[in-house]
């Protein structure tokens, strides 16, 4: 779509207007700005943090005790512990872009237009869907008001339908641990699920007692690889993946004529690698499957297995096949 052909040119020229050197003097963080540095995202003693261009002109960060690297939207991102779209959009205002179009209005603050400075971006989080309400989330009452409404956004409506609540639920701790930069406290746990299981109750299955709940929705945020708002990342690869001509999709080393399967995603790994900085990314059969029309899930675990056989994905780690599995993690390891 053009849209995204767009938001992909603005940020390059965001780059250009407001790269990381100075980005990290408006945040205040100028003199980290070294080749070795103390590292603004923890506790640094010793020097571990580094700043430098690479060939291609683009800055890049980098925290060599695993805070993490990547460019100035993932350092906005790490900075103020919220979500790559929301770093995308700040970053894009504050590099003086006005408006950026929302991807999915529901996740996004209502109004699209963004402010350039830090001051008055406070008042347009208020319009944030609730999770994001908790930003910087350092107050245990802003905290248990987002538990709260993640509760009631995912309370089951309708019979039948409290495992995909749960799943969600859980999706959203997860989401709102990263945010926190911890995890939830018991207590906190018992917060979220005491107010889903409240509103709930008029669907759940009387069979099954709140006990029976509660051991399901603690067991699951262990197994939920992508929280709440990281869909986003997949969806918009997908989207970029599925408006590609042939002509652009990646070759395959050494098979110029790979089938068009083969390369679309092939495509979609390179394209999950850029979102994610060059670092691993998840991704499930599932969602492989979305890359063409008509493809099943176990088809499309057989093209990812083939594309790692043929060195264009490294797996780094196997997921699990079945519905709600873990997604496995990759690397994209062509040019
Ligand atoms: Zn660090």
């Amino acid at each position: 779509m053009e849209g995204n052909n767009n938001l992909r040119e603005k940020i390059d020229e965001a780059k250009r207007l407001l790269p990381l050197p100075q980005l990290m003097e408006k945040e205040g963080l100028g003199d980290r700005m070294k080749k070795t540095a103390r590292c603004p995202f923890h506790d640094d003693e010793h020097p571990s943090f580094s700043v430098f261009q690479g060939a291609d002109g683009c800055w890049r960060w980098k925290c060599f005790t695993g805070c993490g690297e990547g460019d100035e939207i993932m350092f906005l991102r790490k900075l103020k512990a919220i979500s790559l779209t929301e770093a995308m959009s700040i970053y894009l205002g504050m590099a003086g872009f006005p408006t950026v179009a929302p991807r999915k209005p529901h996740e996004y603050p209502q109004s699209p237009k963004f402010p350039s400075s830090p001051e008055t971006l406070k008042c347009h989080e208020s319009h944030m869907s609730p999770v994001f309400l908790v930003y910087p989330m350092s107050n245990g009452q802003e905290l248990e008001k987002a538990l709260k409404a993640s509760a009631a956004r995912n309370a089951c409506k309708q019979h039948g339908g409290e495992k995909k609540a749960l799943w969600q639920l859980a999706r959203d701790v997860k989401a709102i641990q990263k945010k926190a930069g911890r995890k939830l406290s018991n207590g906190e746990m018992m917060v979220i699920f005491d107010e889903w299981h409240r509103l709930s109750r008029p669907f759940l299955d009387a069979r099954e007692n709140r006990e029976d709940y509660l051991a399901g929705f603690l067991a699951k945020p262990g197994k939920v690889r992508i929280p709440t708002g990281e869909r986003d990342t997949i969806n918009k690869a997908l989207e970029r993946v599925s408006k590609l001509a042939v002509s652009e999709l990646p070759v395959i080393p050494g098979i110029p004529d790979a089938p068009e399967k083969l390369r679309r995603v092939a495509a979609l790994h390179c394209e999950l690698s850029r979102l994610c900085s060059g670092n691993g990314y998840f991704l499930s059969c599932r969602d492989t499957a979305k890359a063409l029309p008509g493809f099943t899930h176990q088809a499309a675990d057989n093209v990812n297995r083939a594309l790692a056989q043929l060195d264009v994905i490294e797996i780094v780690r196997v997921g699990d096949a079945r519905p709600n599995g873990k997604a496995s993690k990759y690397r994209y390891l062509l040019p």
